[in-house]
């Protein structure tokens, strides 16, 4: 691999042999038109015309080496594409969805997914991915949060640098997006303007980015929203101030599809030249899907309104990816290779892991799991025997055909399964209730499957009441009363509203949109899998608790934690003057942090190894763990922090680290952790980036609710 310093210098020396039409056109992606085995190849004019430097959704080697030929072809450098896709939870082999890989709390395996996703992508003539999306997101009503790692910054930094880590060792270019607080859109409606503040937007929005950047993240994508009252793809400040000035970042940007048009819409540019002058001037080098950069560019240049330094910047960062890649060398792909590559045991298994790992139990009665192979089990519900609903939004190329439906994993661990869909229950169609009563009369446990079809989350899939679709809620209602014990299993892209079903369910388990292999999960319900998922994102109670996360900051009036009873008199002494609801607890139904195991454990409050610590040292704390269940199991140990007294509003619990710990039954550790300095840094309203010294509390605890604190100060 060439140092940046060789290639610095090639792409200098390129550059000045290149015409500025050349140039430019390395500023402009076309879209291949064709994202499937099966699509129609677009004879796209703006290769030959323009010389496109990226093109987009041309997947396989075939028809990768043809537009490559195209592309050397018209040349006059012989520069090959950067072919670009969307490869999000996979490339063919689909592993859970970013919202459930990130409830793993496990960066290695976030790593290495990615580098497996990125091997497959490449093999089939993929050169860059629009990944790792690392929206923080607190509003399961948007249906992008399952595209992310949930509601927490430190979290969201981890597997941001751990995607990017593992993109990178996978050879293909990666993308952090949305650049920067979309997952903050109004009301959860996609592309509505985020109204945070400037230490909101430094402190929660921002640290996944400038985490990415230190990874070596390659490309970054500003986001479609509005930012700090200025969209995102003219946000000169945020893009070339605070993500190239601040973090260093010397990747190129790329804008989002058809996001400098749409400057006109947000109505902040009268026309599409102004959009590009606009978008140009802010720090968006490469144009996706205007079409726009070819129209204006070379006119400003002509009319002195941008130089040629200018130009040779945009152009010199895409060059400089393209010798990085080894794009130069290496454009030809071989189909033996890549029919070798997809979908091949190494990449299945590992999705299955990845299935297991994300998988969370939010409740388990009267340990109804796990399941044994001997027990006789009725397994009902539309998306039991679904291949499609775990694939989730993102799925690439993946096929409904390559995955294995929860039903069908569970049959291959237990000959005992009855199975009776229920019928279309997601489109509230009538379920035979007595062929299932029947059904449930001699077995020992019913599993229900149900929750949300593929297609409802996603991008432009907000939906304001994220209940369980259709009837699915009067089926477990019915199951309820059938006297067996009951366990739910919820396949969705975002937390839903299942309060209710909850309540009526012995056992609840989550595993979001799997993917490809549903025997992670079934490894997890049998036990073959000690469970480990815990949840990055809150689940709410009730609708009417959004926007709900954790790491909330302080109040005047803090909530005190009771249910309020609604006062029926206007007397101020019969009002409880806290920040509450009058018809709801605070309180959400799972908190940030949750997931049982098999097993139990006790957690220690943490014993700061010294009272005071110098400010810009590491805290050293030490954490008594024991495994006293009956089974070996692992506990994803969670440390949170609260810094009593700041310049400015600080949350009431901030995770600052987490790691896994394997026990045996019976087993006892003592842990030592060391708080990085950093731990404590936030940015001020000065917009420096430093802590405070004074007194702090820290709690070590299996989940955000849980833990009593212990306190040290920094001097
Ligand atoms: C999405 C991006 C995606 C892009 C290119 C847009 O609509 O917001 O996340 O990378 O399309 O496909």
């Amino acid at each position: 691999m060439m140092t940046e310093k060789e290639i610095g210098l090639k792409v200098r020396e390129l550059l000045d042999d290149m015409s500025v039409e050349e140039k430019i056109g390395q500023l402009i992606y076309v879209n291949g038109g064709r994202t499937g085995y099966e699509g129609e190849y677009i004879e796209h004019p703006y290769i030959e015309e323009f010389y496109a430097g990226t093109v987009a959704n041309l997947t396989g080697t075939e028809w990768a080496n043809k537009l490559q030929e195209r592309v050397i072809a018209a040349s006059p450098h012989k520069i090959p594409a950067i072919l670009a896709c969307d490869v999000i939870a996979g490339f063919r082999t689909i592993y859970p969805q970013p919202i459930a890989e990130a409830c793993s709390f496990d960066p290695e395996l976030m790593e290495r997914d990615s580098e497996l996703i990125g091997r497959e992508a490449l093999a089939a003539g993929m050169s860059m991915t629009y990944a790792p999306m690392l929206d923080i997101a607190r509003d399961p009503r948007w249906g992008r949060i399952v595209e992310g790692a949930g509601e927490d910054p430190y979290l969201g930094s981890v597997a941001a640098a751990a995607r990017v880590k593992g993109l990178n060792k996978s050879g293909i270019a990666s993308c952090a997006k949305h650049y920067v607080a979309y997952g903050a859109c109004e009301g959860g409606r996609d592309y509505d303007a985020a109204l945070v503040s400037e230490i909101e937007l430094r402190n929660t929005y921002l640290p996944p980015f400038k985490a990415a950047v230190e990874a070596g993240v390659d490309t970054v994508m500003p986001a479609f929203n509005d930012t700090l009252g200025i969209p995102m793809h003219c946000n000169k400040y945020l893009i070339e101030d605070v993500l190239r000035g601040e973090f260093g970042f010397k990747g190129a940007t790329t804008s989002d599809y058809n996001a400098i048009h749409e400057l006109i819409n947000h109505g902040v540019a009268a026309d599409r030249r102004e959009a590009t002058e606009r978008a140009f001037d802010a720090g968006v080098d490469i144009d996706t899907g205007s079409l726009i950069y070819q129209e204006h560019l070379l006119e400003m240049y002509k009319e002195g309104k941008i130089t040629m330094e200018q130009i040779d910047e945009r152009c010199g960062r895409v060059l400089a990816l393209k010798f990085k890649l080894g794009l130069f060398e290496n454009h030809y792909y071989s189909p033996e290779v890549e029919a070798q590559t997809i979908l091949c045991p190494e990449f299945k298994a590992q999705a299955r892991l990845a299935a297991s790992k994300s998988t969370v139990i939010l409740k388990n009665e009267g340990k109804l799991l796990p399941l044994a192979k001997e027990e006789k089990l009725l397994v009902v519900g539309q998306l039991a025997d679904d291949q499609d609903a775990p694939l989730g939004w993102w799925r690439c190329l993946g096929e409904a055909g390559d995955t294995t439906s929860l039903l069908t994993a569970m049959k291959e661990k237990s000959e005992n399964i009855k199975h009776i869909s229920g019928g279309n229950l997601i489109d509230g169609e009538p379920f035979d209730k007595e062929a299932i009563a029947k059904a449930a009369q001699d077995c020992d446990k019913i599993i229900a499957v149900v929750g949300e079809p593929s297609y409802i989350s996603g991008e432009a899939h907000t939906k304001g009441n994220i209940v369980l679709p259709g009837n699915q809620t009067e089926f477990i209602e019915f199951l309820a009363t059938l006297g067996k014990p009951l366990c739910m299993c919820v396949i969705a892209g975002r937390p839903l509203i299942i309060a209710k079903e909850n309540e009526l369910c012995d056992a609840v388990v989550y595993p979001w949109q799997f993917g490809t292999m549903g025997q992670g999960v079934a490894d997890v319900l049998f036990g073959d899998v000690e469970p480990e998922g815990k949840l990055c994102v809150t689940f709410p109670y009730h609708i009417g608790q959004i926007p709900i996360y954790y790491n909330h900051v302080t109040t005047g009036r803090p909530y005190r934690g009771e249910n309020v009873e609604m006062s029926k008199t206007v007397s101020s002494y019969a009002t409880d003057f806290t920040c509450h609801y009058i018809d709801m607890p605070n309180d959400p139904l799972y908190c940030f942090g949750h997931g049982l195991t098999y097993t139990q454990f006790e957690v220690s409050t943490p014993r700061p190894v010294n009272d005071t610590f110098k400010l810009g040292e590491s805290v050293e704390v030490d954490v008594d763990v024991a495994n006293v269940g009956d089974r070996k199991g692992i506990l994803t140990l969670q440390l949170y922090i609260h810094d009593v007294a700041a310049e400015v509003s600080r949350p009431v619990k901030e995770l600052k680290h987490f790691e896994k710990v394997h026990l045996e039954a019976g087993e006892k550790k003592t842990l030592r952790i060391s708080l990085d300095p950093k731990s404590f840094e936030y940015y001020h309203f000065d917009r420096t980036l430093h802590a405070d010294p004074g007194e702090f509390l820290i709690w070590a605890a299996e989940d955000s609710a849980h833990g009593e604190s212990a306190k040290f100060r920094l001097v």
